[in-house]
């Protein structure tokens, strides 16, 4: 623990883990003030919020001025560690962490960290699922729901925190060490905020990097990346796979989950599961192992396959028309997961895609387009480079609205085919964000 009483403390993002994360820092008798992107006008609540704790804050832009003079500045999870601010305060020799470390120097129950490029939503909240299935005392948060900093308080004691951390968090690390760590897979995104797709890669690897022989680690081994890292893991290793048996973790032979550990070896059967898509296999085995390593009994970790149901805007079937199943998967924002969701059908898919650009690399989609995609509507910004580097491998079309690439794709599709919204990209250009997209597209197809 560190002692924060009179410490000149600036916090960098005003959302909700920012307004947390003062609010925590007062408690604890620091000298506090703020700098946020947005205007004030924008953040009305927040800002009389802070008004009445009379906290200095900086509005609409970050200035090297409020950042100098601090003696830490703390990081909320959306704030790019490579603002020019940070980097004068850096050279300052200022100390500057994420509100996941600041979090966890205060945290006294085992963490359980899950990160990844995609899947870390979902199988945060199933693990969480199975666990608590088992009568556990856990704690679900971090880039979901509430942020690591509301268990810091000291009120409650929990047997396990499951965290879903980002990769801009890990950036901000120092000493954080869970006692499991998942690290589901890696693949290109956010090529619009780090150099270099080798910079994500490890700020992701980091989640290990204070890891000792007695934690766990857990991997998957199907990922080529993950993989090329693994030798820098000192924790216990387990492995997941969809390709092949592995001698301590889990694995799947087309029907069940098979998970191997020194001592046992048991088998679930995804027959019964509501998770659908290869991608949710990996999920699965990941959360199994991990809940298994974690003393939730094989009957809880099986009644939980048998009821979860997945989450909003990812893979989520909206309705059925005239012999079309359409689905909404908002969350899709990058090649990995767009990937993964077209793998997942074996019938004709028109795909909407587009958004805002995150500059990756879209080869990976192409041989899967040319198999698998009847009709590709692009729509937002990266429309035209998405159409001169993939629409030669399938029918095209342009719209300019999503509702309007609805009523094409409605046009288009035939009893059996499936409408898939699975942008590879952001949704900021057009929404508010990846969930009003969703919202967008569900209201368009419950118009049909
Ligand atoms: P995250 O929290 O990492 O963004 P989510 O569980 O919210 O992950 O899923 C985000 C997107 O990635 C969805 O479109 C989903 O269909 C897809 N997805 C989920 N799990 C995986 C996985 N293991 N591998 C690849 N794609 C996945």
């Amino acid at each position: 623990m560190m002692d924060l009483r009179g410490k000149r403390v600036l916090v960098v993002g005003l959302a909700r883990t920012g307004l947390a994360t003062v609010q925590f820092l007062r408690e604890k008798g620091a000298v506090v003030s703020t700098s946020e992107i947005k205007p004030e006008a924008e953040m009305k609540e927040v800002s009389e919020q802070l008004r009445t704790w009379a906290i200095s804050t900086e509005w609409g832009g970050h200035t090297v001025k409020q950042f100098i003079g601090q003696e830490l500045i703390v990081l909320s999870p959306g704030v790019e560690p490579t603002l020019e601010p940070l980097r004068r305060a850096v050279d300052q020799g200022i100390p500057v962490i994420s509100e996941l470390e600041l979090a966890y120097r205060f945290v006294e129950s085992p963490i359980l960290a899950i990160t990844g490029t995609n899947g870390k939503t979902t199988t945060t909240l199933l693990i969480g699922e199975m666990l608590k299935e088992a009568g556990k005392r856990v704690g679900v948060g971090g880039n979901v729901g509430e942020p690591l900093i509301l268990f810091a308080n000291g009120k409650n004691r929990w047997d396990l925190l499951v965290v879903e951390v980002s990769s801009f968090q890990l950036e901000g690390i120092e000493t954080f060490r869970p006692r499991c760590s998942i690290l589901l897979n890696i693949t290109e995104d956010h090529l619009d905020r780090y150099a270099r797709y080798e910079d994500y890669i490890e700020a992701k690897i980091r989640i290990f990097k204070n890891q000792r022989a007695e934690d766990f680690a857990i991997l998957n081994r199907d990922d080529p990346i993950v993989m090329k890292y693994e030798e820098n893991v000192r924790a216990r290793k387990f492995f997941f796979s969809l390709k092949g048996e592995v001698t301590e973790g889990s694995f799947f032979n087309g029907r069940e989950v098979i998970l191997r550990l020194v001592d046992r070896e048991e088998r679930y059967d995804l027959a019964q599961a509501l998770l659908k898509g290869v991608h949710n296999v990996e999920n699965m085995m990941a959360a199994i192992l991990a809940a298994r390593l974690f003393k939730s009994p094989q009957k809880a970790v099986e009644k939980v396959l048998g009821h979860f149901k997945g989450l909003e805007h990812r893979l989520e079937f909206v309705r059925e028309v005239e012999g079309v199943s359409y689905y909404n998967d908002s969350k899709g924002t990058n090649v990995g997961s767009v990937i993964k969701s077209l793998q997942s059908f074996q019938n004709p898919i028109i795909l909407i895609a587009g958004g805002k650009d995150k500059q990756t690399d879209l080869h990976p989609l192409r041989v899967l387009i040319r198999d698998r995609v009847k009709k590709m509507i692009l729509i937002g910004e990266a429309k035209q480079r998405m159409a001169r580097e993939l629409g030669s491998f399938t029918d095209t079309v342009m719209a300019e609205t999503l509702e309007e690439a609805v009523l094409l794709a409605r046009h288009t599709a035939r009893r059996g085919d499936v409408v898939l919204l699975s942008p590879a990209c952001s949704s900021f250009d057009m929404f508010k964000d990846y969930k009003e997209r969703g919202e967008v597209f569900k209201e368009a197809v419950n118009r049909l």
